[in-house]
């Protein structure tokens, strides 16, 4: 994987506002995605490790070996609304890459011990992920991931 050296300064009030928001765990797609889960009777846990213990996945359906991880169209270069800043061009370029390397990479370790990884972006809309997520489940496995409270 490729080292990206330390961040330059930010070059715009609008890159330093999005340095800022980067937040590892309960962002807002996050929790409109886990209400839209939950309000479907679906149980997961959120921010666990499942294999190993190198990479977290946001949302995990531990019976039914689901993984989900949802990606910030910024930090993962999502194809629609993925850019790189102008400033610091190279050093953007080399950090989200890596980021989209390490993507791969966390999907891996779940994937070869038999689990399904899901990856929703944030402009995903959260019913319509609920639903893809949801589709995973049809088949008789949705009962184990339905937990009665
Ligand atoms: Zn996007």
């Amino acid at each position: 994987m490729s080292r990206v050296g330390s961040r330059p300064k930010p070059s715009s009030p609008d890159i330093e506002a999005r340095i800022r928001n980067q937040r590892r765990r309960d962002t807002d797609p996050e929790k409109l995605l886990r209400s839209a889960l939950w309000r479907r009777g679906l149980r997961y846990c959120v921010d666990v490790n499942v294999v190993g213990r190198r990479r977290k996945v946001d949302l995990a359906f531990t019976r039914s070996k689901v993984a989900v991880f949802v990606d910030g169209c910024f930090w993962h270069r999502c194809p629609e609304h993925g850019s790189v800043p102008r400033a610091n061009r190279v050093w953007w370029l080399a950090k989200l890459d890596a980021n989209v390397e390490r993507n791969l990479d966390s999907n891996r370790e779940p994937t070869s011990a038999g689990w399904l990884v899901i990856r929703v972006w944030e402009h995903e809309d959260p019913a319509k992920a609920a639903d893809r997520i949801e589709g995973r489940f049809v088949g008789g496995d949705q009962a184990a991931a339905i937990v009665v409270m």
